[in-house]
């Protein structure tokens, strides 16, 4: 299935005009080892367990498939990175091979569409080489399952496949570059379409192909925005950019309430249909710090930082109602919407801190008052979280084990039942657990509003507040094991990750805070744009 050797076909890298996408071939492997395959997602795409080991598949996951029946394709977009609006930047390493029909629907079907990522070069690389290095691939197949396992929207990962292909990227080893092995991540999503595939036509004024990407987004994702009569005008436009907001809101909320830090914000990696998408150099959460970026290429401005990412949502969907202003051609209404979704971003962080928390809401309690006094809990509890390196994820899980009985005016008790989640122990001072005890005080004197026993509390706050998350170090470690042939740990971070929610003895080793070896090191604590 390789190309006859005096083929002169090329994906030349160029502007791509009055195009969305391009039809490209994958380049061929030198050969196709499959490391991770996601059963349960291929059982939903219709493969038999059989048909997973087939050469067919292998093939078919590893882009060496050149069935004259898929008509693979790149695809185009544009983005502002940094701030910056950069251009045409388009798939350079992705290459969409088709679609699968995953629920049939009386008036509408439903399908996902199955890419490749790291399947070579495309009219969209630039100076790049279309190719993925295995340490990004994992980081990508992990964190992705782990996401949609958690319950937060994200593009699936299928299969990861090593290639047999080498290339030199930014890690050092011993001092000096080196190869890192190459490989595919196949992925899956209902759309791969970005703002930025809003934005590119948009940006060059070409407003057929505009009008055509919006209303191929609404036909595709948004079909139910489509009235009766099948008329799509500027109300529906409208009313896709809110559910836009909306989704883009939801999402990031649900991104701070695990405490994940995409890295890469960029709109050209904002999904228009609210999926988490683009795994570059995101990161974890281990000690709660709102200003922790993973990304060492934004080590400066940390424009990515965990705390700013609803903001960023904002300003990227500024930029998205700007590329569909041409065809609205009214600003006020696009305004009110991108005003609102403050609104909305902050009811939904409230909502989801409330979950976090363990606290009830009835419908009669809520007002203003309560609203306001519950925001002011949530934001004290930030502080507190940062002003000792406390570790998020357990602290939650500590918290909900919290028992009413407890004296919690007793300094020593407290230390001992929160201890686990303290990463230095000489901060936890008197004056600090003065401060912590005064926001317990409060903590549970509002629990008493609407009483809940300890045992449902726990419940209901375990099934938000995760007990194992996609630590940057126990990635790093399956990496590092994986470079040398050993992919058991991808496979039992895999396993694991699909539970999120419960805690398990055989899994005791994961549930811990980031070592002390882990702080500083290559991959444990942040990562380059290129990896
Ligand atoms: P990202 O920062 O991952 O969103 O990537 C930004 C742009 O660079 C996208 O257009 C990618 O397709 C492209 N890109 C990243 N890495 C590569 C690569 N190794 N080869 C080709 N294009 C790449
Ligand atoms: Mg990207
Ligand atoms: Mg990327």
């Amino acid at each position: 299935s390789s190309l006859p050797a005096d083929s002169n076909l090329t994906n030349t890298s160029r502007s791509v005009e009055h195009a969305a996408y391009s039809f490209v071939t994958p380049t061929p492997t030198k050969y196709s080892k499959i490391i991770c395959c996601n059963n349960e997602l291929a059982k939903k795409l219709g493969f038999s367990e059989e048909a997973l080991t087939s050469t067919d598949f292998t093939d078919l996951i590893s882009g060496n498939n050149l069935d004259a029946n898929l008509q693979p394709y790149a695809m185009n977009y544009g983005g502002h990175q940094f701030g910056q609006w950069a251009g045409q930047l388009g798939d350079g390493r992705a290459i969409n091979l088709g679609q699968y029909l995953v629920k049939e629907h009386k008036d509408r079907n439903e399908y996902v569409t199955l890419q490749l990522k790291g399947s070579g070069q495309t009219p969209y690389s630039r100076r790049a080489d279309g190719m993925a290095v295995l340490r990004s691939s994992i980081r990508e197949y992990l964190c992705s399952e782990a996401m949609y396992h958690l319950g937060i929207p994200t593009t699936r990962a299928l299969t990861l496949t090593l290639t047999g292909e080498e290339v030199i990227r930014d890690k050092l080893y011993d001092g000096r570059a080196a190869y890192e092995p190459c490989a595919i991540v196949s992925r899956v999503s209902p759309s791969f379409l970005r703002f930025g595939s809003i934005q590119l036509p948009a940006s060059r004024g070409d407003l057929d192909l505009l009008k055509q990407t919006l209303e191929y987004s609404i036909t595709h994702d948004y079909p139910e925005l489509i009235p009766e009569s099948g008329v799509i005008d500027k109300s529906v436009y409208l009313q896709w950019f809110t559910e836009v907001c909306e989704r883009t809101a939801h999402l990031i909320v649900e991104w701070m309430r695990v405490g994940f830090v995409h890295g890469v914000l960029n709109t050209d990696n904002m999904s228009l249909i609210g999926e988490t998408i683009d795994f570059g150099p995101y990161g974890w959460i281990d000690n709660f710090d709102l200003d922790w970026t993973p990304n060492t290429s934004d080590a400066g401005e940390k424009r990515y930082r965990f705390g700013q990412q609803g903001y960023i949502g904002q300003w990227n969907l500024f930029q998205l109602a700007n590329a569909i202003y041409p065809l609205v051609d009214e600003a006020e209404p696009l305004q009110d919407i991108i005003t609102s979704y403050t609104r909305i971003y902050q009811g939904k962080w409230l909502g989801m801190m409330r979950n976090k928390l363990g606290i009830k809401v009835e419908q009669s309690q809520e007002n203003e008052a309560l609203i306001e006094s519950d925001l002011l809990l949530s934001k004290e509890l930030e502080q507190l979280l940062s002003r000792v390196n406390t570790d998020m994820t357990l602290f939650y899980r500590l918290l909900a084990n919290l028992s009413s009985q407890l004296d919690i005016q007793n300094k020593d008790l407290l230390i001992t039942h929160f201890s686990e989640c303290f990463y230095n122990m000489e901060e936890v001072t008197e004056d600090y657990l003065s401060i912590l005890i005064e926001w317990l005080i409060k903590y549970q004197s509002r629990l008493l509003l609407t009483p809940i026993s300890d045992e449902d509390r726990k419940v209901n706050m375990d099934k938000v507040n995760p007990c194992y998350i996609l630590r940057n170090f126990q990635v790093q470690e399956a990496i590092e094991l994986a470079e040398k042939g050993d992919y058991s740990r991808v496979s039992v971070l895999s396993e694991l990750l699909t539970t999120p929610y419960t805690q398990q003895e055989k899994y005791k080793q994961f549930e811990v805070k980031r070592p002390d070896w882990a702080t500083n090191k290559f991959g444990c604590s942040a990562l380059s744009c290129s990896s």
